[in-house]
């Protein structure tokens, strides 16, 4: 039977752990970049389960190669070989250039295997002295949700209470160069620096030019590996291929998770090169489904829409029409303070506090006009579409938005 919005809300709330505050939406479908409510509503999904859906929902071909694999071969765990791993494997390295793949299932697992990866490195081949390697990161980073990763977050609400915490990150500003020469230059035992190319859960933070180039060239010259987590931006989201690519900047890790699947199946990866991958071996890091045959056949499929529909140039496109127009809106706003981002990872601030409501609000009332979006602050809103989206949805969704946002002007 089919459960009402309401029911279905109800059932979560009673049964469900209270881990998050979703939006009052139930959905039961989506196309492409549309979805629907159990009441046969329909939306624009602007928001793409954080950057995961960015070949559209239910893609054809990815549904195809999920469901045929699903047929002939599901699981084996890495006990014993598969005959899609060691393809996808191939594909992935070459795709993105790199030796060697390490496959996960979420972005935190591959957050996790991406450190372990740069700590082992540090001491068989850097010679570090064991435990005592540093890995730098970044305030107001977003890499996931484990112990390890709540350990140098700075949202009390992820961290508080639950400590004890894990040792060895030095936390500096991000987009500051001169924090990261310090930080390099005060503590000789640093393994890695792992980084948002874009900061997305922090509010779609975009860095200044020339910030990844540089610090990559100061990680090098400090025999530190840059680590790069793509989790979000990654997968053709911000209108390149990687966000890295922008400015031409190969990490020594890279970190993939959310659209490596196309958002239909949980897929992680974690991707480096020889005399850095090598130091894994066997026993010393593993995960049941991870490199199982759905997921590899999943995410070749994935990276191939990316490719064969030119997702990157579209996002990058649209982005840029995107920003135009809202820039234009925001020249005679008093509600709407700024648009940035890359590609098709944007963000509105609003004109109000980070602990008001006014961002929650405009998202009920977007809801009601038909486009499903998320606040990541009281005052900021994420905007990031599935990018199969075309020119007359995007402006569809310009429009919906701005008159959405008139209602809030001041
Ligand atoms: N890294 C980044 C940059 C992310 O944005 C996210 C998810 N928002 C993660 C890691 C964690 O991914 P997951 O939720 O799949 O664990």
């Amino acid at each position: 039977d089919q459960l009402t919005s309401q029911q279905a809300i109800d059932l979560e709330n009673k049964y469900g752990a209270h881990n998050y505050h979703p939006l009052p939406v139930v959905l039961s479908r989506g196309e492409g970049v549309y979805v629907w409510d159990v009441e046969g509503k329909k939306y624009y999904d602007f928001l793409s389960a954080y950057s995961a859906v960015n070949q559209g929902h239910c893609h054809p071909k990815i549904v195809n190669a999920m469901t045929a694999q699903a047929q002939t071969l599901s699981l084996t765990s890495r006990a014993f070989y598969n005959d899609v791993l060691g393809k996808y494997e191939k594909f992935a390295s070459e795709y993105f250039n790199f030796d060697k793949l390490l496959p996960m299932n979420t972005g935190a697992e591959a957050v996790e295997t991406a450190l372990k990866i740069c700590r082992k490195w540090a001491y068989e081949v850097k010679g570090i002295d064991e435990n005592k390697a540093e890995i730098i990161v970044c305030e107001n980073n977003f890499h996931g949700r484990t112990t390890t990763i709540i350990s140098f977050s700075n949202d009390p609400v992820a961290r508080k209470n639950f400590g004890p915490y894990t040792d060895g990150f030095i936390k500096i500003e991000y987009d500051n160069l001169k924090a990261l020469e310090t930080a390099l230059e005060k503590n000789s035992n640093v393994a890695g620096f792992l980084v948002e190319p874009i900061q997305g859960e922090a509010g779609v933070y975009v860095p200044s030019e020339g910030y990844l180039t540089q610090a990559r060239a100061l990680c090098e010259k400090h025999n530190v590996l840059f680590i790069a987590d793509e989790v979000q931006t990654g997968i053709a989201r911000t209108g390149k291929l990687l966000a890295v690519d922008h400015e031409n900047v190969k990490p020594d890790i890279l970190i993939l998770g959310k659209a490596l699947s196309g958002g239909a199946y949980p897929v992680s990866a974690v991707l480096a090169n020889d005399p850095i991958m090598n130091v894994i071996r066997p026993g010393n890091h593993g995960s049941t489904f991870g490199g199982n045959p759905i997921a590899a056949a999943v995410a070749i499929a994935a990276l191939e829409v990316v490719k064969d529909e030119d997702l990157a140039e579209n996002a990058f496109q649209l982005g840029e029409l995107f920003r135009s127009e809202l820039n234009k809106f925001i020249e005679t706003s008093s509600i709407v303070n700024q648009v940035r981002g890359k590609g098709l990872l944007n963000a509105i601030l609003i004109n109000d506090d980070e602990e008001s409501d006014t961002a929650w609000n405009i998202c009920l009332a977007l809801r009601d006009n038909g486009l499903l979006a998320k606040p990541t602050h009281g005052n900021i809103i994420r905007f990031a579409p599935p990018l199969v989206m075309n020119k007359e949805q995007l402006l569809d969704c310009v429009s919906i938005i701005t008159k959405t946002l008139k209602e809030f002007e001041i």
